[in-house]
């Protein structure tokens, strides 16, 4: 479904390579994992049937005044997936791409991530069709004073906490905080994570998703031998989760040989001079525009001869078509989804260690959790605690992920969902069902 009237802007599709690729199903994808995972598990059927739907799925419309005093109606959503473990958590995306089932299998991903950490939060996604690169910062501001409103029954501490996602960021979650405050009639700092530091957000959660995505490559890099000096990296995608994954990479010792965004990337197999890279994109600049290393597109950068790679971008980039070509020992998913599950064969039959995306990303959302839990006692933590208490949730995690996927014999990523969906149907076996 689109928006009524579609801003030129929203009919167009992007270019093949501005999308990173993309052609299957989300959902479909995640549910061929999920019904793996069901199955080596012996899940009952009935409890089968209930973790294969969402709980809630809202769409809305949004009206916008633009600048021009034209109205435009852009197209949300808000997917609640599951809740048995406590309130739904889970970002808010602006983007073209955004789409029911897309927002959906974003939603369970949330709900398999928050129990693959053991954190007790189901799992949400909300998103809006729309391309917040050509609008102006009142009209993202009105935009999301709108979507907010219109799932506001939702929304709370105790029921549905979003957090930023692809192109919505911390300015993004001050402006949910505040509508839902205003509505409330008192301020409610715990409605939403990833909020500015001033105003109850959590130090150390900007950089939270990438610093997860380090520390599980480095445990990856310790089990398969391999040393950690020198290690190779190649990232595609360079928003907050690509970015600071290769500068806190850059900073544990590894070499990032090339990054890459929506334009396309660059490679230097010597290693990239990452602060003169963050100087050129900080001037909102694009890295086609870069002139210091080799240009290369977003299909060669997964292909590069390294140690690691670690797609950040969107989903479905690694797919049957360049699977087989992928030399790095490593795939570290910061992206949601980025792997498809045709990959995942050809990736399994290569030997590649692949850290799936519910664990290799977590890290996000274990210090929401941390903000919401900091919000909630009115009591705030300095930088190093918080980074302990990831680490240490991190480094578990991918030990009782890892060790799933040995005892079983399986692959990481069904190894992750069996852990999860063992962890959400055991409380729904507890609590029962109300009938
Ligand atoms: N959007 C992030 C994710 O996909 C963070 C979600 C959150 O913190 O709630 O994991």
């Amino acid at each position: 479904m689109t928006a009524i009237n579609p801003r030129p802007s929203q009919t167009v599709m992007k270019p093949e390579k501005d999308r990173f690729l993309a052609a299957e199903n989300p959902f479909e994808e995640m549910m061929s994992r999920f019904d793996d995972a069901a199955k080596r598990l012996g899940l009952e059927p009935g409890l089968y049937k209930i973790l294969r739907m969402p709980e809630k799925q809202i769409t809305v419309a949004v009206p916008v005044r633009l600048d021009n005093g034209d109205v435009e109606v852009y197209t949300g959503y808000r997917v609640i997936y599951n809740t048995s473990r406590g309130p739904a958590k889970g970002g808010i995306r602006f983007d073209l791409q955004v789409s029911l089932d897309e927002v959906t299998a974003l939603a369970a991903w949330m709900t398999w991530k928050c129990a693959v950490v053991n954190l007790p939060f189901g799992g949400a996604k909300g998103g809006v069709i729309c391309d917040p690169t050509t609008m102006s910062n009142s009209e993202i501001e009105r935009l999301t004073r709108r979507y907010t409103t219109g799932i506001i029954e939702t929304l709370g501490p105790d029921s549905d906490i979003p957090a930023p996602d692809v192109n919505t960021n911390e300015r993004v979650m001050a402006w949910v905080m505040d509508t839902y405050s205003m509505h409330k009639r008192h301020t409610v700092t715990a409605v939403v994570t990833g909020k500015p530091i001033e105003m109850g957000g959590s130090l150390g959660r900007r950089e939270a998703t990438g610093r997860g995505c380090m520390l599980v490559t480095r445990e990856a890099l310790k089990k398969l031998n391999i040393p950690l000096k020198g290690a190779r990296v190649a990232v595609q995608g360079f928003g907050n989760v690509g970015s600071v994954t290769a500068d806190l990479m850059a900073k544990a010792g590894m070499t990032i040989v090339a990054v890459s965004d929506k334009s396309g990337g660059i490679y230097d197999p010597k290693g990239l001079d990452l602060l003169d890279v963050f100087k050129h994109v900080q001037g909102k600049h694009l890295l086609n525009t870069y002139t210091r290393a080799k240009h290369i597109s977003n299909q060669e950068i997964l292909h590069l001869d390294c140690e690691v790679l670690v797609p950040a971008a969107l989903e479905n980039v690694i797919t049957h078509d360049n699977a087989a070509a992928i030399t790095a020992r490593i795939i570290c998913e910061g992206a949601n989804g980025p792997t498809t599950a045709a990959a995942d064969e050809i990736l399994n039959a290569k030997g590649i260690f692949v850290i799936p995306d519910i664990l290799a990303n977590a890290g996000g959302v274990t210090v929401s959790y941390f903000e919401w839990v900091q919000d909630r006692g009115g009591y705030f933590w300095d930088e190093e605690t918080v980074i302990s208490r990831l680490e240490k949730i991190m480094v578990h995690s991918f030990d009782e992920v890892t060790t799933m996927a040995e005892k079983h014999k399986v692959s990481n990523r069904i190894g992750a969902y069996m852990l999860a969906i063992e962890r959400v149907a055991a409380v729904h076996r507890l609590r029962g069902m109300y009938a």
